[in-house]
């Protein structure tokens, strides 16, 4: 309803148009599967194919620039808008369904994978939305990028520094022995954080953490906001969450 609302008053169209500054955007999705096929648990976190696409185009035509996870580590500064089209959780229906549209629009997406789904170990969902297995991550490094969603997806601000430690270092590890590739970047589970994980995340070599609040991002740090989509975002709402929502909600708050 907020969303609407903005969206109708024209102030997001104004503020897109006049006062935005060279900024990062990290959108975030977790299933993404044709509207069919969307009835599965959790499905309030899946986008149906064509919003996905009319979303990514809705980028495109906007100006911005798709930036994989590695150019993200090495830019140096922030002179365009860029976007960083990630997944959590590591869904299955990701390589069946988003990535021929990431191939259409040449995106390069980022998985964020929980290393105990992947390996089966324990898998709260029912069979009708698995995750990818290795076999389905290494068919497909050419295409995504891999990275950790840590070890057992709990809320890491609960968790004591001990348990905190295992869900950063060990994915590290499992992803590189399965996959070859270095993990450099985390997406915290649940948006769950605190000052102390930062820390701990940038003392066990993380140059990229993702779901520090929500927003935009105007500076470049190690941890990054994100937007977050799910099967509400109409292409209005999805304009208006990445244009002026969280800042305004932000101002709200603050007051
Ligand atoms: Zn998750």
């Amino acid at each position: 309803m907020f969303e609407k609302i903005i969206y109708y008053s024209g102030i997001n169209y104004l503020y897109k148009k006049l006062f935005q500054r060279p900024h990062i955007i990290c959108v975030g999705y977790h299933s993404v599967r044709p509207e069919a096929l969307a009835e599965v648990p959790y499905s309030h976190l899946v986008v149906n194919t064509r919003d996905f696409e009319n979303q990514l185009e809705y980028l495109k035509n906007s100006g911005y620039k798709f930036i994989s996870i590695k150019d993200l580590k090495s830019l140096k500064r922030i002179d365009d808008k860029y976007i960083l089209v990630y997944f959590d959780d590591g869904f299955k229906d990701v390589v069946d369904y988003a990535l021929p549209i990431l191939k259409k629009y040449e995106i390069r997406g980022t998985v964020f994978v929980v290393t105990d789904y992947t390996s089966g170990k324990s898998n709260p969902w029912n069979e009708k939305n698995t995750f990818m297995t290795w076999g389905d991550i290494r068919e497909n490094l050419n295409n995504l990028d891999f990275q950790s969603h840590t070890v057992s997806h709990r809320k890491l601000s609960k968790l004591d520094e001990e348990d905190i430690m295992k869900e950063l270092t060990l994915p590290r590890e499992v992803i590189m022995k399965e996959t070859g590739e270095e993990v450099f970047a985390i997406s915290y589970p649940h948006s769950s954080f605190n000052k102390r994980i930062q820390e701990l995340a940038i003392e066990q070599d993380y140059d990229i953490t993702i779901g520090n609040g929500r927003g935009l991002n105007f500076d470049l740090g190690k941890h990054l906001k994100k937007i977050p989509t799910s099967k509400m975002s109409n292409i209005n709402d999805f304009k208006v969450r990445t244009g002026i929502l969280y800042l305004l909600n932000n101002t709200i708050k603050r007051k």
